[in-house]
């Protein structure tokens, strides 16, 4: 279904569940709610946008949304009323596309160096320096997020560079995309790579660097050659499962003190998941929904209400900044691609994967029932990836499967176009309009850099469209995401496309019910509606009528999913009144 059917049928829904002017369920038998919360303005993102005063919560779900007077109804004596105090109420964020475990050992375990923090290569080499210098003897260094293309006066380090500048330890910079990284002799032993060791074949591809003589030269591109020198160094600081359960413990909690209370891993793997639902018993945990390279590890929707495996993950082209688009017009030549990128003239990147290995992925997928995340940045991986799609639809119809192409950054209105007739779902990466806006003009052309993310043409063509940060990528704050796709504005004070700006009600569906619908989720979260899971947060201010330049400044002071705390600021409101 497409974006204008959808909300059409989802108002329809609505008037027919029994008077909404009520807020009561049909035919309840009146049952008393566990908690009400009351005095404050309610945002539900129900078809209508409507606001209300006031929640009733029953067993998780939501009981009754309405005017104070009709939801106070259902209180009984047990029920906890929580005072809102006159703040804001809405759905929990869902963040459709992320890497929670990536992030939370960029957090916790590796040193950051990412362009969101330090915008200059003088200051990322100083930090660098500094780590090294710190490190315990036989310590394992670990940086993340190298971007030179941004952080001016870096340089891709060779081997040989990285030996001199740590001879005693292990050493691993990752590119802040995640797609590429370099290792140090060390590491690479610690791995066991040697110049023989063949490129992996596996489902992300990618290769290990060599120079002209034929040795290492500690670039690493792609997924699997990064994973397999992480891997030892992985095993060494996770030894201890406590170790896990604390980082995960953080992890979800900073996502949540974020508003964020469903989140999708994009790239999710046994062990991750093993770990997610062996802590979800002992802390408060998010709802998490994956997308997995190796999709074969799970039935098609494999799971519960709070941890399920949608589908699977495949990757048609790499990132902007390693030059790794797959393009229908080359990359333009300057001083950028050429010198920085080290881009050849008149580069195009081949695709990761062969249109007949995509074609069987699609074919299985559809024939299966199991959805399809398609990685696609550069408007040829999209054109690739919607003719696919198109021919396998012919083959096996299933008008439900919701595939998705993720970030799509180069959309063309064409495409959207296409991607609406054939039910594709797109979900935006918006921050890289925010961090890196003010390169994108001259890394890709004027044209496409200033319609980086079309979210406005998206909105007009209305095929449904998401929001996503793609942790550790950008920094996982929704409210600064609605902030970027309403305002446009990058970090050097440049509007980037104004036309493709979206409003903030518009943004905010783009952040809540637009990704439940493509995580097939449109009728557990996502808004605020009598039936659904009471997955909300509680937030200082109401987005809808803060200026736009201060959306990102709005605090989340309490998180909740299945109506029970997961999240509460120190600033918060007391928790009965
Ligand atoms: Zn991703």
């Amino acid at each position: 279904m497409d974006k204008r059917s959808l909300l059409i049928f989802r108002a329809a829904l609505l008037i027919l569940s029994a008077g909404w002017a009520g807020g009561v369920l049909a035919g309840a038998a009146d049952p008393a709610a566990d908690v009400i919360f009351h005095r404050g303005t309610v945002l539900t993102v129900d078809p209508f946008m409507t606001e209300a005063e006031a929640v009733a919560v029953k067993d998780g779900r939501i009981l009754a949304v309405g005017s104070a007077a009709d939801v106070l109804k259902y209180r009984g004596e047990a029920t906890r009323m929580i005072d809102l105090d006159g703040r804001t109420l809405m759905p929990g964020f869902v963040e459709g596309h992320s890497h929670p475990f990536m992030n939370m050992l960029v957090e916790n375990m590796a040193v950051d160096i990412r362009p969101v923090r330090y915008a200059r290569g003088p200051q990322v080499m100083d930090v660098i320096n500094a780590a090294v210098a710190r490190a315990a003897p036989g310590e394992e260094i670990v940086f993340f997020g190298w971007d030179p293309v941004i952080q001016s006066g870096l340089k891709n380090p060779t081997r040989r560079e990285l030996d001199a500048l740590a001879p005693h330890h292990s050493l691993l910079i990752i590119g802040n995309s995640g797609h590429v990284a370099f290792a140090n002799s060390r590491a690479l032993e610690a791995a066991g790579i040697t110049r023989d060791t063949p490129d992996p074949t596996g489902p992300m591809g990618g290769s290990f660097g060599h120079s002209e003589d034929g040795e290492l030269n500690g670039r690493l591109d792609q997924g699997d050659p990064i994973l397999a020198v992480m891997t030892p160094i992985l095993k060494n600081r996770l030894s201890d499962p406590q170790k896990a359960v604390e980082l995960v413990r953080k992890g979800w909690r900073q996502c949540a003190g974020n508003g964020i209370t469903t989140v999708d891993d994009s790239m999710i793997d046994e062990q991750y998941l093993h770990l997610y639902r062996e802590t979800a018993g002992l802390f408060p945990s998010l709802r998490i929904r994956g997308y997995a390279v190796h999709y074969k590890t799970w039935k098609p929707f494999e799971g519960d209400d709070l941890i399920k495996v949608n589908g699977a993950k495949v990757f048609v082209d790499g990132t902007p900044w390693t030059g790794t688009l797959f393009l229908t017009k080359p990359y333009p030549a300057n001083p950028l691609t050429l010198e920085v990128m080290e881009l050849p003239p008149d580069y195009i990147q081949k695709p990761y994967i062969s249109p007949a290995d995509l074609k069987t992925l699609v074919d299985d997928c559809l024939k299966e029932k199991r959805t399809l995340e398609i990685h696609a940045q550069g408007d040829a991986a999209i054109d690739m990836a919607l003719e696919t799609v198109e021919e396998g639809l012919e083959r096996y119809p299933w008008p439900d499967h919701r595939f998705r192409i993720a970030h799509a950054p180069m959309i063309r209105d064409d495409q959207l176009e296409r991607a609406k007739r054939l039910g594709v779902q797109i979900t935006f990466l918006m921050s890289h309009v925010k961090y890196w806006g003010d390169i994108l003009p001259t890394m890709v052309g004027e044209e496409r850099g200033r319609r980086w993310m079309p979210a406005g043409s998206a909105e007009r063509i209305g095929v449904n469209y998401a929001f996503h940060f793609d942790g550790p990528v950008a920094p996982n704050k929704p409210f600064s995401v609605l902030e970027t796709a309403v305002v446009r504005k990058t970090v050097g004070g440049r509007i980037l496309g104004p036309e493709e700006r979206v409003t903030i009600d518009e943004a905010i569906r783009a952040y809540t019910i637009n990704p439940a619908y493509q995580l097939f989720m449109e009728k557990e979260v996502g808004s605020l509606e009598p039936g659904k899971f009471a997955d909300m947060i509680i937030v200082s201010e109401n987005p809808r009528t803060i200026p736009p330049h201060q959306l990102s400044d709005i605090k989340v002071l309490a998180a909740y999913v299945n109506g029970a705390e997961i999240f509460r600021a120190p600033e918060a409101i007391p928790p009965n009144r």
